[in-house]
């Protein structure tokens, strides 16, 4: 889907370019008679955007050094719940397009090397860097991998840090709600389908920062 979406895009682009070429050929041509064909070429093709996005979220292409592996991973069923999580590894506030792109290729490669069982492709569906961007993970056609044996229509989203070392900045905060607010609305998901995944099983995660904010969130603004 994101992919037909750059291309429509990417089409209206070109369409746009030619029909400002056409009109400016017209009016010189009536004006100088000269001769055109020593005019220097322009260049014909379209600088594509360097930050494919659909919907306000950076395409898995953006980052990932490779393709998700189908063989390792189930189709997603329909989605009515969401858990959320935080990668856990070192604190992280770089707020750079390249700081989170490395952080997000780190995770998918620790994730396709986990054993016994290696995943297809980076567990999560989407993650949250430090600046408030929003960036896709696995694509939303496959069930995710971030929740042991409660993965079937659970949509994982991550913040990129730890939040047992780290506060969330207030950039995050109101990336977090916003795309949560959005996820909710498209998947008709309640509040209380809205999980830390410390609420669904046995482990820190995400992170006591992290956990104090869900917490009020879904009491206020998500409620
Ligand atoms: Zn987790």
């Amino acid at each position: 889907m994101p992919d037909s979406t750059t291309r429509r895009l990417f089409l209206g682009g070109t369409l746009l370019m030619l029909g400002g070429c056409a009109t400016k050929t017209s009016t010189s041509l009536a004006r100088l008679p000269g001769p055109i064909w020593t005019r220097p070429t322009q260049p014909t093709t379209p600088t594509p955007s360097p930050l494919p996005m659909t919907d306000g979220v950076i395409s898995r292409a953006a980052w990932a050094k490779g393709s998700p592996n189908p063989t390792r991973m189930d189709r997603m069923t329909p989605i009515h719940r969401i858990t959320i999580h935080h990668d856990g590894m070192t604190p992280f506030t770089d707020t750079s397009m390249s700081a989170a792109r490395q952080r997000l290729e780190s995770i998918r490669r620790a994730h396709l090397r986990r054993s016994p069982q290696p995943f297809g492709d980076i567990g999560y569906h989407f993650a949250i860097d430090p600046s408030g961007r929003v960036w896709a993970g696995r694509p939303i056609s496959w069930q995710g991998a971030h929740v042991r044996a409660q993965n079937q229509g659970n949509l994982g989203i991550v913040l990129l840090g730890n939040y047992d070392r780290q506060s969330l900045n207030s950039a995050q905060k109101n990336a977090l709600v916003r795309f949560l607010g959005q996820q909710m609305k498209t998947y008709r998901i309640r509040s209380n389908m809205v999980a830390t995944h410390q609420e669904m099983a046995p482990t820190a995660c995400p992170g006591r920062s992290l956990q104090f904010f869900m917490v009020s969130a879904r009491k206020g603004r998500l409620a």
